[in-house]
């Protein structure tokens, strides 16, 4: 069906009297009705507990070290008006109309510039703009996995993936990492074992550039094992890459879609939301044109196209700017909040806590001595001493990371941040006392 056609269906009248149906008007045993209705992936679909926590992020009162909020407060005001000045000015009407779904050329061209610029080569007929990176792993899931396939996914993995992980009624099995990213020879021991059960996964997800929460990169030998694997075994792997750009110590790594070389197994997928700002909800997919085809098949029945006023402020931006300029002054003040926050876990946690030390991205993760549960920790922190953090049981779908916990650097200052993490101390702390005060401790 064209698209256009829906805007010929006349808005529908509700009536006043409808109003009763809203769910705040049902009754527990009202809403209940629904539960044998649910279809399976709606009723086993798991929340991601960062959205969970979002509500608390805008409390007044609480720190929040739980969100993965971008510093968007020093992208200039100038430059935006400049930017939403020439769409008004040059593309209105199209900026304001549907558009393709596989995204605008001339943004698919930009993207290939970028990509390009990172080492990775790519075609424009490569990439397909979606509605931010999350409906980039969305539309990878939907697209490869039927319910109770199994796919490979980090321990831990991005909690926003989770709700795709379980719409889509996918077993994760997690690899473990370590401070040089993802184990990859235990992606081969996993391969063989789950060939001997009689199922094969379908693919590994991957994150590896400055893991989403584990803080950790992919070494570069290890890329190029992953991708020997992936080769000899027909893996497909899909590599979640928001943070390339992110960096702010070390030097870059190639990707693995550039690794791998166009053999096509490697899915890629990116997002402006780290390099511009996370409201424009513009990412990317990059991948094998027979993959692409059935991804814009999911993306028509999921929104028709991403939104085309957004899509050309990104076109004009990238036109008139150097986001690189941008991207640096991003780096270096997430470089001096990932400080700041290694200085105060140094000062503030018990010896028997770890954390890792991430060279760029958003986050790092801590591991508590095991006697702390962090959901239950999350809990004190929160009424008590008025911080949050993402806890370490969201990122797994076994039930492990109860000891660990997602810690975010990008949101807020170095003086909140040290504060932040005073007061997580203090809750560490006190769940300390207790477990001693049970006995726990010798
Ligand atoms: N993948 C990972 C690993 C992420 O951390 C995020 C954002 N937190 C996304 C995907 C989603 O990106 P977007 O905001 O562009 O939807």
């Amino acid at each position: 069906m064209d698209p256009r056609e829906e805007e010929t269906t006349p808005p529908q009248q509700i009536p006043p009297a409808a109003r009763r149906h809203a769910e705040s008007a049902l009754t527990p045993a009202d809403a209940a009705r629904y539960d044998a209705r649910f279809a399976s992936r709606a009723a086993g679909i798991v929340s991601s507990v960062m959205r969970d926590l979002m509500s608390l992020a805008e409390r007044p009162d609480i720190i929040s070290l739980a969100g993965g909020f971008p510093n968007t407060e020093s992208f200039e005001r100038r430059v935006f008006d400049d930017v939403v000045e020439a769409v008004a000015r040059d593309h209105l009407a199209s900026a304001l109309q549907y558009g393709p779904t596989e995204g605008l050329h001339e943004l698919r061209e930009r993207i290939v510039e970028m990509m390009a610029e990172g080492g990775a080569a790519a075609d424009v007929d490569d990439i397909m703009v979606t509605s931010g990176g999350q409906q980039a792993i969305d539309l990878s899931i939907r697209t490869f996995v039927d319910p109770g396939d199994t796919i490979l996914a980090e321990g831990p993995t991005y909690p926003g993936a989770v709700p795709s992980f379980t719409t889509y009624e996918a077993r994760v099995e997690h690899v473990p990492m370590d401070e040089d990213g993802l184990r990859v020879d235990l992606v081969e021991a996993a391969l063989d074992r789950l060939a001997a059960e009689g199922r094969p996964p379908k693919l590994l997800y991957t994150i590896p550039n400055f893991h989403n929460p584990g803080g950790v990169t992919m070494s570069l030998e290890r890329r190029r094992r992953l991708i020997r694997i992936a080769h000899e075994r027909e893996l497909i792997v899909v590599e979640d890459n928001p943070y390339g750009w992110i960096r702010f110590e070390g030097d870059p790594l190639p990707t693995l879609w550039e690794l791998d070389d166009g053999a096509g197994w490697v899915i890629h997928l990116s997002t402006f939301s780290k390099i511009l700002s996370p409201g424009v909800r513009v990412g990317w997919i990059a991948a094998p044109a027979a993959v692409l085809r059935k991804m814009n098949l999911g993306k028509q029945a999921q929104d028709l196209c991403t939104s085309t006023l957004s899509q050309r402020i990104v076109v004009e931006y990238m036109r008139r700017y150097d986001w690189r300029d941008y991207v640096a002054r991003l780096n270096a003040i997430y470089r001096s909040r990932r400080d700041a926050m290694l200085r105060a876990l140094e000062e503030e946690m018990p010896p028997e806590a770890t954390w890792t030390h991430p060279e760029g991205g958003l986050f790092l993760w801590a591991t508590m001595p095991p006697y702390i549960d962090t959901t239950d920790l999350l809990a004190l922190a929160v009424e008590k001493y008025e911080v949050a953090f993402v806890p370490g049981r969201g990122a797994f779908l076994d039930g492990r990371g109860g000891d660990s916990m997602r810690l975010n650097f990008s949101g807020v200052d170095e003086a909140t941040i040290a504060e932040g993490v005073r007061r997580l101390g203090l809750a560490v702390a006190e769940m300390t006392e207790l477990h001693r005060a049970l006995g726990g401790l010798t």
